[in-house]
């Protein structure tokens, strides 16, 4: 019998979200910060315990609100990986800072918390750690140096949602933290994200930032008897419809990161053979790390041609993928950003890696199946 096709992903549904948006419709309430925007504020400060969340359009808006929270201003510079989305850059280079990639630790391919310090300069405003595949980054050390600075820090926690650090969740630890509900997410609202203030003094201006640069969420608690433009902003908060449609997912978040564990389970024990035999290398999860099961990804051995491997899991229709083209080896990453030091690492890495189907119910049989033809491919030829 044929194979069925295996995609790289399958957005999962909870069943709930078209009736959370008919409640949403039949409540005549489709603008932003309606009843299902706080369930879903209230859901994220208990359990993330940051001091508030906003709904944002996405991680790249609730990146783009902290560049402006911060102050960013043309030459500052902001501490990041070059293993990265394009968002992390982009929303400090619009307001005129200048990234300053650092390279990245050769187990989780976070930022390497050994080389930032060497980075720091006069004009060195903040540091943004990325945590891969829902992997913490060190934050501990980075926390250290960054109060020793004064420096801001800001987690790209886009893929981090239900993960901790030593029992903290990713995004409530910098002075403020990001995440992404993009369908390619582990919880999604199709486009979504949400912006974390950790940092009590930044959370009323986060407000204000956020709805047009005015104060009406004070004005609609009573607060103030009108409301005016207070500061630079612009609208970042999604409509109802998405927050409905998020609600539903956020009921199940536990749920959706326990299926995905025990599926990246799976594939730790049946490549682990491969790993022994030098072909490839799985992730590496350090103590007090407890991640999300966002990504499965190997590490081929250097030897190894990953288009070759690519093609042979597409003709079997198995649709695996790599991931980021190092944003200063791209034509905007040259033209915005600074290299610091040598980025070996993340040459090196970025060209190895090669992500693996993954999604809430794939079925074990499937991914059997992915990594026999896996082996079988790597065994004959290498
Ligand atoms: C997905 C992602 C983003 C962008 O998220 P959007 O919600 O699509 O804007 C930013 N950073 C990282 C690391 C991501 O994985």
């Amino acid at each position: 019998m044929a194979n069925e096709k295996i995609p790289f992903n399958k957005p999962y549904m909870t069943g709930k979200e078209l009736y959370y948006i008919a409640e949403a419709k039949f409540g005549n309430m489709l603008a932003g910060d309606g009843p299902f925007t706080k369930r879903c504020h209230r859901w994220l400060e208990q359990k993330t315990g940051c001091n508030k969340a906003l709904l944002t359009h996405s991680c790249t808006a609730a990146l783009e609100m902290a560049a402006l929270l911060l102050d960013i201003q043309p030459g500052d510079e902001v501490i990041m990986p070059s293993f990265t989305f394009v968002s992390t850059a982009n929303a400090f280079v619009l307001r005129g800072g200048v990234p300053v990639f650092v390279d990245i630790r050769e187990d989780t391919l976070n930022l390497d918390e050994r080389l930032i310090e060497a980075a720091i300069t006069p004009r060195t405003k903040a540091i943004v750690p990325v945590h891969y595949a829902g992997v913490a980054c060190k934050m501990d050390t980075i926390m250290a140096i960054a109060r020793r600075y004064g420096l801001k820090v800001v987690e790209d926690a886009a893929q981090g949602v239900i993960s901790s650090y030593k029992g903290n969740a990713l995004g409530s630890i910098g002075d403020l933290g990001a995440y992404s509900f993009h369908e390619t997410k582990n919880v999604i609202s199709g486009e979504g994200g949400a912006l974390l203030v950790n940092d009590p003094e930044l959370a009323l201006r986060a407000e204000i930032i956020r709805e047009k640069g005015t104060d009406r969420s004070r004005f609609f608690r009573g607060e103030v008897d009108k409301y005016t433009w207070q500061e630079v902003g612009s609208s970042f908060l999604p409509g109802e419809l998405i927050a409905a449609f998020l609600w539903a997912q956020l009921e199940e978040a536990e749920w959706i990161t326990n299926d995905r564990l025990a599926s990246w389970g799976r594939y730790h024990e049946l490549l682990a053979p491969l790993e022994a035999k030098g072909i490839l290398r799985r992730p590496v999860i350090p103590e007090g790390c407890q991640h999300n099961a966002h990504m499965y990804y190997v590490l081929l051995a250097p030897e190894i041609d990953r288009q070759l491997v690519l093609n042979e899991l597409k003709r079997n229709e198995i649709y695996s993928v790599f991931h980021y083209v190092p944003l200063h080896s791209s034509p905007a990453g040259q033209r915005y950003g600074r290299v610091h030091g040598s980025l070996e690492m993340t040459n090196g890495q970025a060209e190895r890696l090669i992500r693996l189907p993954l999604w809430v119910g794939i079925a074990a049989e499937q991914q059997g199946q992915i990594v026999n033809v896996l082996g079988q491919f790597l065994g004959k030829h290498y």
